[in-house]
Parts: structure tokens; sequence; C-alpha cells
């Protein structure tokens, strides 16, 4: 069977791996040549809006998915016409606009962080009166990596933080700045049939905005608030149809757990699923998409997952400490950029941390 998948990045990269010992093949399309994925299966060059590199791509596919958000939609409805794609575009077009996806976890009783849309830079004074300071200020749409935000910490700062906004910016939408105990995420799994399944809840400590560290199974967590996070999850998966995997990312104060946005793909956050649950976050995705069965999605024991950012470490001084699965994704080392990841697992946290220790001063970021 040969998969299509949207998007080289490293996402692909790893479902791709995931695939291979099923028997899959995978043709990617991504519009920069020598992506992470080139080296996993077929690679396509070129534009995810050329129609005749679309019907290039979809030729002879069994089924086809997206590993980056940021494809368009329309994209997706016409690979469709051919070929099963999932998620769905709808799905796609939700979570590719904040405004959408707070409206759609309101719509299902899901508690989010208070929000305001403004559809003029103009409405801001009037979203500061209403949801307070402090604030954040996003971009709806191709935000990423903390990219694409403005902290307004007093209503006196709008105007400076305005006047450093992009010329043109996309819509805006301002949301209360929600002083969290954690930030957490849920992995979750629709298949073709409408069965579920749900890693346990991840705890995540981001720098500068960027993913550094994902604890997993989170620690401490209840589980009646394992409960909770699944039944928002379960309500956002019948009601887009969901097939595949989809990613919630919530803050946690006190009990009370906030939607923050979703991902409708696998997430850096379940990075971990690989080394340390019966089946990754990547092969439920395949199976999901595939309408294969899924997956458990137990774990097995505790892990850590750390990202490796910027320039490479000393590998070789990686690899020799124990109980470490080391990633890489082939791409050029630039600054702040996911260049590959550390998994750490083992029965209990102390055990964890003492071989988390010495990974973290070897890759600290650049
Ligand atoms: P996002 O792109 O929405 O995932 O935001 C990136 C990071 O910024 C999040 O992981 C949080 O650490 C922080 N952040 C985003 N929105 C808020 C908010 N409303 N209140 C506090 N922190 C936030």
């Amino acid at each position: 069977m040969i998969v299509g998948v949207l998007g080289g990045g490293q996402l692909g990269r790893m479902l791709g791996l995931a695939g291979l010992p099923l028997g899959l093949k995978f043709r990617f399309l991504d519009p920069e040549p020598d992506s992470p994925c080139a080296q996993v299966g077929e690679q396509l060059v070129g534009s995810y809006t050329d129609p005749a590199t679309l019907d290039r791509f979809a030729a002879g596919l069994d089924a086809a998915t997206f590993e980056f958000e940021n494809v368009p939609a329309d994209t997706v409805r016409r690979i469709a016409r051919s070929v099963p794609v999932f998620p769905s575009a709808q799905a796609l077009e939700t979570a590719q606009d904040r405004l959408s996806e707070k409206n759609l976890f309101q719509s299902l009783g899901i508690p989010t962080p208070s929000y305001y849309p403004l559809s003029h830079r103009d409405d801001l004074a009037a979203g500061l009166d209403r949801i307070g300071c402090p604030a954040v200020l996003k971009t709806r749409r191709f935000g990423y990596d903390g990219k694409g935000q403005w902290l307004i910490q007093r209503a006196e700062d709008a105007n400076l933080i305005l006047s450093q906004l992009p010329a043109e910016p996309d819509s805006l939408i301002l949301e209360g700045f929600v002083r969290f105990d954690r930030e957490v995420s849920l992995i979750a799994v629709r298949g073709r049939s409408g069965e579920a399944r749900f890693y346990p809840l991840v705890e995540n400590h981001h720098q500068g905005g960027i993913l550094r560290l994902s604890l997993a199974p989170a620690p401490n967590v209840s589980v009646e608030l394992q409960r909770a996070a699944q039944a928002y999850a379960a309500r956002l998966l019948e009601t887009l149809d969901y097939v595949g995997v989809l990613t919630l990312e919530l803050f946690l104060r006190g009990d009370a757990l906030l939607a923050n946005e979703i991902a409708p793909r696998v997430h850096n956050s379940g990075h971990w699923t690989i080394e340390g649950a019966e089946t990754s976050q990547f092969e439920n995705h395949l199976r999901a998409v595939l309408g294969f069965p899924l997956g458990s999605t137990d774990c097995r024991g505790v892990s850590a997952m750390w990202n490796i950012l910027g320039a490479p470490p000393n590998y070789e001084a990686i690899l020799a400490v124990p109980r470490q699965h080391l990633h890489l994704y082939g791409k050029e080392p630039r600054s702040g950029r996911k260049i590959g990841h550390v998994t750490v697992c083992a029965s209990d946290w102390e055990a964890v941390h003492q071989q988390l220790e010495p990974i973290r001063a070897l890759a600290p970021q650049t």
C-alpha cells in the first residue's frame, strides 16, 4: 500500500519510519528538496497549490494524510476527489484558525481562556477592555512555536505592540493570559470505524514558545483529570468525524483544564510514544488513516522527551548515556530549529531524570 503525505518534515519522516515495518510505502510532497522525508520514501518537490503536481502526487495512492498544518484545505479537498484523505479538509480548516477552534471548543462545552476576535487593529482597545490585562494577542493563522503572538502587560502598551505588528497582519485574536500551573497535551486517535483511543496526558515545558521537554504520563494526574481531558477530546473527534491522530493542548490551573488549541496531526509532545507506548502515535495515525485496527496506547514505564534545538550536540556523548533513544531528522542546523530529539524511558521517574540530566547538559538550546 502507498500512503501519500503532504509535507516532508520530521513528522512525515517519523510516519514513514513507523510505516515501513508494516510494509507501507510513502510518497511525500514538499516544496523544499531534500526534506527530512526524502530518505524514507519517494519525494515530490512541488507546490501544494499546483493542480498538476497534486494529480501526480495522488496517482496510485491508497490513502493520504498531512503532516504540516498549513497545507491549504483546498489542496486536501482536491486530493480527496480521487483518494481517501484523513483527517478531513474540514478538520484541517478548523484547526488552522484559532477563532474557529475556540468557537468549536465553546460550542462543545470545552472551557477555554477568554477570547475576543479582532477584525481590525483598531478593535484592540475594546478587546483589552473586555478581557483585561495581561492578555496575549495572536495571529489567527500560521502561528507556531510561539511565533505570531505578543504579550500585552498593560493597556498602555497596546499602541506600541500595534506599531510592531507586520504591516498587513492576518486577523488577530486576543486571549486572556492564563496563569497556568502546567501545560499538558492529550494525544487521541480515532479510526475509520469511529473507535477512539487516548494516550495519557503529557506534561510539556516550553522555552521561548518552543517545546523543550515532555514528561509522559504527566506526573500527578488524577483519574478524573485524565477522564475530563479524554471527554473533551472525544467530543472534538466525534463532532469533526475525525480520523487519525488529534492533539489537544491544554492549560492546567488547579483542577481545571482550559483548551488552548488542537493540532490535526501527530505532535511533538507525542514523540515519546515511539519507545514509551505499546503503539506509537505515528503507527496509530497510519492505522487510523488506512482503516486498520488501532493499537494499544498503554505506556511502557515512564518517559521524558528532550528536543534538540539549534546546533548539533556531541552525538557520541549522547549515545553513551544509558536508556536513551536518539532521533535525528536530517535537517540543517539553524538557531532554535528542531533538529532531533532524545527519549529516555525507564520504570520510574528517578531513573528517567538521572539519565535525562546528562542529555540536557549535552544538548542545550542554541
Ligand atoms: P500556542 O502557539 O497558542 O500554543 O502558544 C505557545 C505558548 O505560549 C503556549 O505553549 C504557552 O506557553 C504560551 N501561551 C499561549 N497562549 C497563552 C495564554 N492565553 N496564556 C498564557 N500563556 C499562553
